[in-house]
């Protein structure tokens, strides 16, 4: 028997069941696969883990036994590729009495970076699905393959079990043409399916909801900007539940300034990196994408380290938090004007939830349009979905912490109990 586990908050009204009723959730990386295994009559978490550095000889597999309580436990040991990673997984599962073989699995959640403008829901996998993701690596190189190398090896150890595919791009597609096409040629663009499609978009889903739960509204009835803050970092405009504009685009390099990574650039630059610094493509990429943003400006893309920097006097890391929060007030500013009237703007991810300094600098002076932080409230570290809003705020802003894994869960299980 295994131990009754208290349920997570921010589960849509999932009721017990007699059928199967537990949702594994995998992420799977280029050379890692991050899982999850939840009980949906409530949402609790059984198990977590991770296998990192796939393919190399100090692979590590750290599994945490949740319900039960017993410690964590680590491996390192060459991990060849990502079916013997899975096939390790489900060794741990086994362990705790929730193998794979398990009667209570109801199915296998994949997070699926980029589902293009063909998937717009949770759907569930088949071989002509596998196609299209397939078809679609070229918009994501470096995630799709990965993902779907997780996907056909979790299908070969359980080929009867339904799998779904959880998009980060599908809460996006409801974004109006003005504002998911770029100004460029347009046969160009339709050819290679060039238009920004946006990501995270799980937890912009996740927060967006959880704000107007918060709020003790129907997301119908609410707008919201959501600000997920982590490595990577991107806003949202969501009026109504519906997503309506998003900061990263083609691919999630663009918008806000991240750990690494650029954001905003005139693409301009990339020219003028290839003729007079003489860079090639591959070399450009890398530059923006990992050898950017607060890492670039600093050195560092820790943000705890950046403001202990900044208390030591760091001319540097100064300059790199006043980039940082000058770019996410520009966007707060311009999806305000999108969305008209808001309701909240949520904080979310790492820096989001963490870092008050951030929230309070991003909002500092835009008293003039509702938004306020309250000092003591926004100092409060922890803890779940919360106002840092002053009682008289015209509009909230709330921390509200992400739970990417349990919004795949719960689509997941939407999906296979119809
Ligand atoms: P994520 O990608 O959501 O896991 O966010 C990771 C980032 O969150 C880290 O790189 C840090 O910059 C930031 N972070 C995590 N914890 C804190 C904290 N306590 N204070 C400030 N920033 C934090």
């Amino acid at each position: 028997m295994h131990p009754t586990v208290p349920a997570a908050e921010g589960t849509r009204s999932v009721t017990a069941t007699d059928g199967p009723h537990h949702v594994l959730v995998l992420n799977s990386g280029s050379s890692s696969v991050k899982y999850q295994l939840l009980d949906m009559r409530g949402g609790a978490r059984l198990a977590s883990g991770l296998v990192e550095r796939i393919g190399e000889r100090t692979s590590r597999l750290v599994h945490t036994p949740l319900a039960t309580g017993s410690p964590a436990r680590e491996r390192v040991a060459p991990i060849a590729d990502h079916a013997a990673a899975l096939t390790a997984v489900a060794g741990e599962l086994a362990a705790d009495g929730w193998g794979l073989d398990s009667p209570e699995l109801a199915a296998i959640g994949h997070r699926v970076v980029h589902g293009g403008q063909h998937f717009t829901e949770p759907t569930v996998i088949d071989e002509a699905v596998l196609a299209e993701i397939e078809r679609l690596i070229p918009l994501a190189p470096l995630h799709n393959p990965a993902n779907l190398t997780g996907i056909r090896t979790a299908r070969e150890l359980r080929p009867d079990l339904p799998q779904v595919a959880v998009f980060d791009t599908a809460f996006h597609t409801t974004m109006p043409e003005a504002a998911a096409r770029y100004a460029i040629d347009a046969a160009t663009a339709d050819a290679h399916r060039i238009r920004r499609y946006g990501f995270h978009g799980t937890s912009h889903a996740y927060v967006s909801r959880r704000t107007a739960e918060l709020l003790g509204k129907d997301p119908s009835e609410v707008n919201v900007i959501v600000l997920h803050l982590g490595n990577g970092a991107s806003a949202s405009a969501v009026r109504g539940g519906v997503c309506v504009e998003t900061s990263m685009g083609l691919t999630p390099l663009e918008g806000l300034v991240m750990g690494t990574r650029s954001g905003d650039v005139d693409p301009a630059v990339v020219f003028h990196l290839k003729r007079v610094a003489g860079l090639d493509t591959d070399e450009v990429d890398a530059l923006l994408n990992k050898r950017s943003g607060l890492v670039g400006l600093c050195g560092d893309n820790d943000m705890r380290e950046i403001r202990r920097r900044i208390d030591g006097g760091d001319a540097a890391a100064r300059l790199a938090f006043d980039v940082y929060v000058h770019r996410l007030k520009k966007y707060v500013g311009a999806y305000y004007a999108v969305l008209g009237r808001v309701d909240a703007v949520a904080f979310t991810a790492g820096v989001g939830e963490n870092a008050a300094p951030v929230r309070a600098a991003a909002l500092d002076g835009l008293a003039g349009l509702g938004l306020v932080v309250d000092e003591e409230l926004n100092a409060v570290r922890g803890g779940g979905p919360r106002l840092i809003s002053p009682a008289h705020g015209r509009v909230a802003v709330a921390v509200v912490p992400t739970d990417e894994e349990l919004e795949i869960a719960t689509q997941t299980y939407a999906l296979v109990r119809g």
